[in-house]
């Protein structure tokens, strides 16, 4: 089971969804994971609180930029609450393959840069203790 979501990882990595800008979106987050070297930059539309389209750019591990683009493809149709009620759990189901303590950082931090756009901030507390 796991060599299936491994494929869909390394083929969101290689061929990413939402991948691009929108310079006139009204949400713009960025975010960075320096234990790897991950960056990460998402750019939001919201139409009446929803958001109506989404796109990301940025560098790294395989395991950071397959999260944002499945997180991208996640988000679209969503409202601006619902977005942020994504937690860290919706976040390794999506991926759904174990990872240890360092990926874990690479897998969220598409969700650390959709949370800083969702509430208009620049940081985000390591909330690494549940
Ligand atoms: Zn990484």
């Amino acid at each position: 089971m796991d060599d299936l979501y491994r494929e869909i990882i390394l083929d969101h990595y290689q061929h990413p969804h939402n991948h691009g800008e929108l310079p006139d979106a009204n949400i713009h987050a960025h975010d960075t994971n320096p234990l790897c070297g991950d960056v990460l930059y998402m750019d939001i539309q919201l139409t009446n609180n929803i958001v109506s389209d989404v796109r990301f750019r940025g560098k790294g591990c395989a395991i950071s930029q397959a999260s944002a683009s499945m997180l991208t493809d996640e988000i679209v149709g969503k409202s601006l609450d619902d977005v942020k009620k994504i937690d860290k759990q919706f976040i390794l189901d999506m991926l759904g393959i174990p990872l240890g303590p360092s990926r874990i950082k690479c897998a969220l931090l598409s969700l650390k840069v959709l949370k800083n756009g969702a509430y208009g901030i620049t940081e985000w507390p390591d909330d690494d203790e549940e």
